[in-house]
């Protein structure tokens, strides 16, 4: 129980468990989406895990935050449980108060249940009739996916040697396609190499495209970056560009399994975009713990520090080792491993840690969450059983 707000975590995460339920939510519902994912790839379909089972592992395959939202916004969520069975509810006032957070009208922006809503709304209504989108491999592969649903098509770009992406590839892909394209996607830092595009390589990919196609940005680790040579796109917005900057309460805020994400766009985007979104996809509880989070500055910037320290360490101890790291701005980072990730992930599973997937072309790099002090020591031991040490590399942290 917390002596302040005396409001206790267990009882709340009991009531959430209800309500997840009703809402046919699942706590394992990223772990569910990798088993569908082996299964579309032609793997036999794995047995569920039970609760005890997933309690004991080092989550370390999905880029969540593993301490779960700040005492503000759960106090906030347990005092919005009374309106569980309303329609008409109160709901804190969660697209004014974006809408301030950014400095821009509620006009301005949409709220689904995660970004994963905002980029399912974006390829509705900009790829509809069939047009394409532009992007990267790998990415946050997603956008291809719903791509797929909507029956168009995908031009994909390699990454830049250093793993960033090739900004004039992106200009000439657009450029070339001009009547075809309907989407520019922009993982930004990318998911899953963990690198940012520059502000200045934004703006030379604003400047270089025609201005009626639209970029969409994707924010989801915005809150983990440190590199100076990074900005936000949200002012490319309110400079009128046809820019959609997606934003998720899932990462730094840790309510992945509470589903908040949104848009930052030009009012026009957004009514494109609105009849693209699920009704009542956004539920009660999570609009009043997100108004509480973006007043929560302070236990963002601890996540944030925390994060930096373990994967900071983490990355040096690899490298000890002998083992290349990409250099991340994110909650994740890639270790090149050198061999085929799916058995490596397995060989880690079996010793209680979950790790990333495969990221075509690069099928040799293993993606890896950073979690709590403990899952990452225990991540650490299964690396040393795994593979052998090499002796130390140069790359930097
Ligand atoms: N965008 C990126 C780059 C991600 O990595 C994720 C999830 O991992 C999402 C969007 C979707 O997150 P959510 O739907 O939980 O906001």
């Amino acid at each position: 129980m917390d002596g302040k707000t005396g409001f206790s975590r267990r009882s709340f995460v009991g009531r959430v468990g209800v309500a997840l339920g009703a809402l046919g939510l699942r706590p394992d519902f990223d772990l569910f989406a990798q088993t569908r994912g082996q299964q579309a790839a032609g793997a036999a379909p794995r047995a569920r895990m039970t609760e005890s089972e997933y309690d004991s592992l080092a989550k370390l395959a999905n880029n969540e935050n593993p301490y779960g939202p700040p005492e503000s916004v759960m106090k906030a969520m347990t005092d919005a449980f009374k309106y569980a069975n309303r329609y008409g509810y109160p709901d804190g006032g969660i697209v004014q108060a974006i809408a301030d957070h950014h400095g821009v009208k509620p006009d301005n922006i949409i709220i689904g249940a995660g970004s994963s809503e905002i980029l399912t709304m974006s390829d509705s209504a900009f790829l509809y009739g069939g047009k394409k989108v532009v992007s990267v491999e790998p990415t946050y592969a997603t956008i291809y996916q719903y791509a797929t649903n909507t029956k168009s098509d995908a031009i994909k770009l390699a990454l830049r040697k250093d793993y960033g992406q090739d900004i004039p590839a992106f200009i000439h892909a657009v450029k070339d396609n001009y009547r075809d394209v309907g989407l520019v996607y922009l993982c930004n830092p990318n998911n899953p190499t963990g690198v940012v595009v520059t502000k200045q390589e934004v703006k030379q990919l604003l400047d270089g495209i025609p201005e009626d196609v639209v970029v969409l940005i994707d924010e989801a680790y915005h809150h983990f970056i440190d590199d100076p040579n990074y900005e936000t796109s949200v002012p490319h917005v309110i400079a009128g560009r046809q820019v959609v900057v997606a934003r998720t309460f899932s990462k730094i805020v840790g309510l992945a399994g509470m589903r908040l994400g949104y848009a930052v766009a030009p009012k026009e985007l957004i009514n494109r975009m609105k009849p693209f979104s699920q009704s009542y996809s956004v539920n009660a509880i999570v609009k009043h713990g997100g108004v509480a989070a973006l007043k929560d500055t302070a236990s963002q910037a601890k996540v944030k520090q925390l994060n930096i320290e373990l994967r900071t360490k983490t990355t040096h101890d690899l490298q000890s080792l002998g083992y290349d790291v990409i250099p991340s701005q994110t909650n994740f980072f890639m270790v090149h491993v050198g061999r085929d990730v799916v058995p490596v992930a397995d060989e880690f599973k079996k010793r209680g840690v979950l790790v990333g997937r495969p990221f075509p072309p690069m099928n040799e790099h293993l993606r890896v969450s950073v979690g709590t002090a403990d899952e990452m020591n225990r991540f650490m031991t299964a690396f040393k059983e795994i593979f052998p040490a090499k002796g130390k590399t140069t790359t930097a942290g």
